[in-house]
């Protein structure tokens, strides 16, 4: 039996053999068909839409791949309302979205209440709300959970932990592990991930990070390619490779076939089928931005970020046609992941 047969069958391989199937590219239509029929037996034909609020651009951390790092004085630097806020998840929510992810780069301008405020205003809209905020305090994070929100993503971005401190001046990896423990500890449906193609990551480590989200048993788990900011310290480098963050992808799917999988934007930053891609080989979830006007472009990860002059609505709309054509219809469900309703019910 080949090593994706077996992997499909009972959900396990080895570092080796996750390096094995990484370094060649003979198997990859086998293996993105294998991830599909896998997500599609575990976790359902249906997609997830999740609106993306980006609600603010300010942040105090230094990761060298990212446009929105606090060193970067090019950026011109944002923060909505929580009027705003409201207002662009209830317009979200009448668009058909069930959940709503709210996103910022790691910053303290807002007071605890009034972020609690916004999370139980929108869980009274009827949504469900996710977090991606970074790293914040075991009371701030039980504070979140006690005011609704539902769900945490907190990336890894590399279990390597010399790679690590090398692309995260002045950060701990040990808080950011300890961080996903505490999202876990607490309840939240917890979501973790990595990015692919960062300098001089190998194989074996991205094996590992697989293994570690594996063993970490997260609900959700992001997998992006990493996409190089001129206005950044790794301006020159290489960046993520399409088919490689692809095949990461599928193994995740076939190591874990409950969880949710999004098929992110910077997929589709790198190629114009991304999305639909990967959501063709493992994905089952998409999160479009729902934040308007200039907001979109500013806040700029990376050059190149797609749908930055469209509005939400078109956005839902086009996106809508592209999964329908697919063939896999549009889920009308909270959107939990299968993981986390099983280990609700246990
Ligand atoms: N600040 C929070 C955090 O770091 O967890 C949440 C927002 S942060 C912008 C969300 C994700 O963007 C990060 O986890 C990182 O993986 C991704 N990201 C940042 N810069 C990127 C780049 N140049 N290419 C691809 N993804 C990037
Ligand atoms: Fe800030 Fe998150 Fe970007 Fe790091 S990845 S610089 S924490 S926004």
């Amino acid at each position: 039996m080949s090593l994706i047969q077996k992997a499909k069958e009972n959900h396990q391989l080895s570092s080796s053999e996750i390096v094995k199937l990484l370094s060649s590219d003979q198997h990859n239509e086998e293996l993105f068909s294998a991830a599909h029929e896998v997500r599609v037996k575990y976790s359902g034909e249906e997609v997830h839409l999740k609106g993306l609020l980006e609600f603010s651009n300010l942040c105090k951390q230094h990761c060298f791949y990212c446009g929105l790092r606090a060193e970067n004085r090019q950026l011109k630097r944002y923060k909505l309302s929580p009027i705003e806020v409201l207002d662009f998840a209830q317009k979200a929510i009448s668009y058909g979205y069930h959940t709503i992810v709210m996103q910022s780069g790691e910053n303290e301008s807002y007071r605890l209440e009034e972020l609690c405020e916004m999370i139980s205003s929108i869980r009274q809209m009827g949504a469900s709300v996710t977090l991606s905020l970074g790293e914040k305090r075991y009371e701030e994070y039980e504070a979140y959970k006690r005011a609704g929100a539902d769900r945490y993503l907190l990336r890894i971005e590399t279990t390597d932990s010399r790679l690590y401190a090398k692309l995260h001046p002045k950060m701990s990896h040990s808080n950011r592990f300890q961080c996903l423990r505490w999202l876990q500890e607490i309840g939240f449906e917890t979501g973790s991930g990595s990015l692919i193609g960062l300098p001089h990551q190998s194989l074996d480590s991205i094996a590992n990070d697989l293994l570690f989200f594996q063993e970490s048993d997260f609900d959700m788990v992001g997998i992006g390619p990493f996409i190089p900011n001129p206005e950044t310290p790794l301006a020159n480098s290489k960046g993520g490779d399409f088919i490689l963050a692809r095949k990461v992808m599928a193994l995740l799917r076939l190591l874990m076939p409950y969880i949710n999988i999004p098929a992110t934007t910077a997929m589709e930053t790198l190629h114009p089928l991304g999305r639909t891609l990967a959501l063709e080989s493992g994905a089952n979830v998409v999160m479009p931005v729902i934040t308007e006007g200039e907001y979109r472009a500013l806040y700029k990860l990376y050059p190149g970020k797609v749908c930055i002059n469209d509005t939400p609505a078109h956005c839902r709309h086009c996106i809508t046609s592209k999964i329908t054509a697919l063939g896999q219809p549009i889920s009308s469900s909270r959107g939990d992941s299968r993981r986390f309703i099983i280990r609700q019910q246990a």
